[in-house]
């Protein structure tokens, strides 16, 4: 029976399921879930992401770690952990970059954090020595940590709301009349809502995972010192909206037609995932775009140092920056935030923000 059928009859037998839940069916089923059987990541893929773009990403994060890890003193042993590592492109660039400095390799255990079977396949061909887990909790936290998660957040789900007649009602997936999959809201109102206010048909969206990932990340930061970068396409400010976005072949398509078969992402929430990290008593960085960031960490100055030494490549790595920094590209729209320990870690390229709570 395809997923499309199993969703459809356990929402006949249970009722309506929430928006998060769906996406969660569809990402993660372990027989026809995305991640579970496509990992169609690139170019003839589903959608492409900016270190399959440029090998500068990757490096210049690469050397953001290495800088990270003398912060923390050179410790002799810690974690390189990459949550969700695609095809195994950036923690390849990451471990190219950062054999400027040799003890820095020597010192760093990989750690891939994959619940996709065939994607961890791909990353092992390219990084042989990674060990692999399913899970986020599972993250070792003997020694110090220095984590990285691209495009990771997008995949956890998010619950929305609908303000109709001055109450929220969760948006949830159901049944029409003749039994196809569609959009409906709850009778009830619900009572789990943060912005008291909101006009009629706006949509506002929660993700109890990203947050979770935050408060995980955090507890295993606090115990075990060290920096977790997040960058993802998302908001900096909160605000509503319906985010939920399906792809294939890098066309958008109605997120219920094809369950298992499209990606389904949400924005990442990056004001919530901050805010949880500060309740957990981790630093949590400044938000900012991904355009400010590769520019503080110098991306027009490789892009010159790379162009000189390949001339005949120059045109081609001059378009790759531009997708990832100009503001009609992936610039704008895509944002980083750090959470840390020590509170008073040094981060490269990243202030400390203020705490909210
Ligand atoms: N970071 C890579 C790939 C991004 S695609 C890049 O920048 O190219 C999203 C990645 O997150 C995939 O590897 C996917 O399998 C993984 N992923 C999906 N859901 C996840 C979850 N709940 N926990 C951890 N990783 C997840």
């Amino acid at each position: 029976m395809s997923l499309k059928d199993r969703l459809k009859r356990d929402i006949a037998q249970d009722g309506p399921m929430t928006v998060a839940d769906y996406m969660w069916r569809c990402l993660l089923d372990p027989k026809d879930g995305y991640y579970s059987t496509r990992p169609a990541l690139g170019a003839d893929g589903d959608f492409i992401t900016a270190p399959m773009i440029s090998q500068i990403f990757g490096e210049l994060i690469g050397l953001w770690c290495v800088q990270v890890w003398q912060d923390l003193g050179s410790p002799e042993r810690f974690h390189l952990v990459e949550i969700g590592p695609g095809d195994g492109t950036l923690i390849s660039d990451i471990l190219r970059a950062g054999r400027v400095v040799p003890d820095f390799v020597t010192a760093a255990n990989i750690v891939l954090v994959e619940p996709s079977l065939p994607l961890r396949a791909m990353q092992s061909a390219r990084v042989p020595h990674a060990a692999h887990l399913g899970d986020i909790a599972d993250i070792p936290v003997d020694v110090p940590l220095i984590i990285i998660a691209n495009e990771v957040l997008d995949c956890l789900p998010a619950r929305q709301f609908i303000r109709r007649e001055s109450k929220w009602h969760e948006r949830r997936v159901g049944l029409d009349d003749s039994g196809e999959l569609i959009f409906g809201l709850s009778d009830a109102p619900s009572d789990f809502m943060p912005p008291p206010n909101g006009e009629e048909g706006q949509i506002y969206e929660i993700s109890p995972a990203q947050r979770l990932m935050a408060q995980i990340l955090s507890d295993k930061l606090k115990t075990a010192t060290g920096a977790a970068l997040l960058i993802d396409y998302g908001r900096d400010a909160p605000g509503s909206g319906d985010t939920l976005q399906a792809l294939y072949r890098h066309q958008k398509f109605d997120p219920l037609d094809a369950p298992g078969e499209h990606d389904l992402t949400v924005w990442a929430d990056f004001p919530s995932v901050a805010a949880t990290a500060q309740r957990a008593g981790v630093a949590a960085s400044e938000i900012i775009t991904q355009s400010v960031f590769l520019q503080r960490l110098g991306i027009v100055a490789r892009l010159e140092a790379l162009s000189a030494k390949n001339p005949d490549r120059a045109e081609v790595l001059s378009r790759q920056v531009e997708r990832l920094i100009a503001p009609e590209h992936m610039g704008e729209l895509f944002k980083v935030l750090c959470l840390s320990f020590p509170k008073d870690l040094t981060l490269p390229a990243l202030e400390h923000s203020k705490p909210t709570a």
